[in-house]
């Protein structure tokens, strides 16, 4: 095992980390100094300029093809790269459900020609993709979905209610799970379709969350004519009926390595400890270190993760233990910062808004309970 970087690796991240120094200070300026969040409609508008200054640049997707606005770099160079841009305290990704959760299931399902229509416009942030899985009866038991999509000459008639759809009021387009055989039951039965928000028949209805920015939405479906050619390649991603295999390779690959890499909780326990230097005593300082260590194994563990990858492997059901361990760490970061804020932790500042969203990463993904049951059955053989 060698866990050293090459040269080339080295000058990778030198790029990157003058790139991303110099370009965030000035989009910064851009935004008047203090850039909205990218969860109201404001904050959404101020990083989509930030996304469309990192594609221009060929930033915005570094591990994908050339021909798909990426520069072909390394499984490795694309975690240089977000430790990078975590470090120079770049902003969330808007983009982030589209080319986090729906392209890798693209590139290892889709066909070339949904490959050629759908990357490169998603990675320049001219297509920005939402998650349409939940449902008002279906988030954990997911295999519930009843939204419906029903086969008509040319197209699909779609009808049915998703909910918590993240930025689904900011963006133009959805992946979805529909029932496209009425009869099936369960995971049987389900299609993995690609729909155009435009669509007539489908309204976004935006709404709150506990930290007052109108970061979700319900999409209703009455109706909607899906044609066939509605996205470049088809409508269909994966085979039909075969959408819950779909979802799982994009759950595989949410969790267990592209919507939260290291590089981020790596730069949040860097920052922890220079708070912790300054404000913490020595019981608090010891927590700080630990949970840094914990950041520290977490970009041990995925070096790992990425050797299997890069030697052929899928994601399985160990992506469900990196998933506690992310959304676990990133509470532990946030809750030794409040520890060490004191009372100043109630004004709102970027840890105390941190701590807010860090309480939701043991909700989203699949809640850590599920995490724990897949773990358990799947992983350790154990009995259901
Ligand atoms: C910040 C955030 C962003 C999200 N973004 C999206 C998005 O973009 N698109 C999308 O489709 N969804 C999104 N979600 C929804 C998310 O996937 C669901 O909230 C999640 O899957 C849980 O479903 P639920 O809310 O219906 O809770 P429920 O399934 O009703 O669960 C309630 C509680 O019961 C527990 N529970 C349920 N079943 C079991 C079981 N079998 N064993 C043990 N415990 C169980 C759960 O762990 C949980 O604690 C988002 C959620 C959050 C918080």
């Amino acid at each position: 095992m060698d866990l050293t970087w090459s040269a080339e690796e080295e000058a990778f991240r030198a790029e990157a980390r003058g790139w991303l120094t110099e370009n965030v200070a000035a989009w910064r300026a851009e935004c008047g100094g203090a850039p909205a969040s990218g969860d109201t409609r404001e904050g959404f508008a101020q990083h989509l300029r930030w996304e469309r200054r990192l594609f221009d640049a060929g930033w915005a997707v570094v591990s994908w093809a050339p021909e798909d606005g990426g520069r072909g770099s390394s499984l490795w160079e694309w975690l240089i790269f977000e430790e990078e841009y975590h470090r120079a305290g770049c902003p969330p990704r808007v983009t982030q459900n589209g080319i986090f959760l729906l392209a890798p299931s693209i590139y290892e399902l889709g066909t070339p020609e949904q490959r050629a229509g759908i990357l490169r416009r998603m990675a320049a942030g001219d297509d920005l993709w939402c998650q349409g899985w939940s449902e008002p009866n279906a988030g954990s038991d997911l295999a519930s979905v009843t939204s419906k999509a029903e086969r008509v000459e040319g197209g699909w008639v779609l009808n049915g209610q998703k909910t918590w759809t993240t930025r689904g009021g900011f963006c133009t387009h959805l992946f979805g799970l529909f029932r496209t055989d009425p009869d099936s039951a369960r995971h049987k039965g389900l299609t993995y379709l690609l729909v155009p928000l435009a669509t007539p028949g489908i309204t976004v209805r935006g709404f709150g969350r506990l930290d007052g920015d109108e970061g979700f939405a319900e999409v209703f479906f009455a109706d909607a004519f899906l044609a066939d050619d509605a996205v470049p390649g088809g409508v269909v991603l994966g085979e039909l009926e075969g959408g819950w295999a779909v979802a799982m390779a994009t759950a595989g690959s949410e969790r267990g390595l592209t919507l939260r890499s290291p590089g981020r909780f790596l730069a949040t326990a860097e920052r922890l400890l220079a708070l912790a230097d300054e404000r913490g005593d020595g019981v608090l300082r010891r927590r700080a270190a630990t949970a840094w260590m914990h950041a520290d194994a977490y970009q041990q563990h995925t070096l790992a993760t990425v050797t299997k990858l890069a030697g052929g492997a899928r994601p399985g059901a160990e992506a469900s233990l990196t998933k506690l361990w992310w959304s676990e760490l990133d509470v532990e970061l946030h809750e030794i910062s409040l520890d060490l804020l004191g009372p100043d932790a109630e004004l709102v500042g970027p840890w105390s808004k941190g701590w807010q969203f860090a309480l939701s990463g043991p909700i989203y993904a699949g809640t850590n309970e599920i995490q724990r049951n897949i773990a358990a059955e799947r992983v350790l053989g154990l009995p259901r």
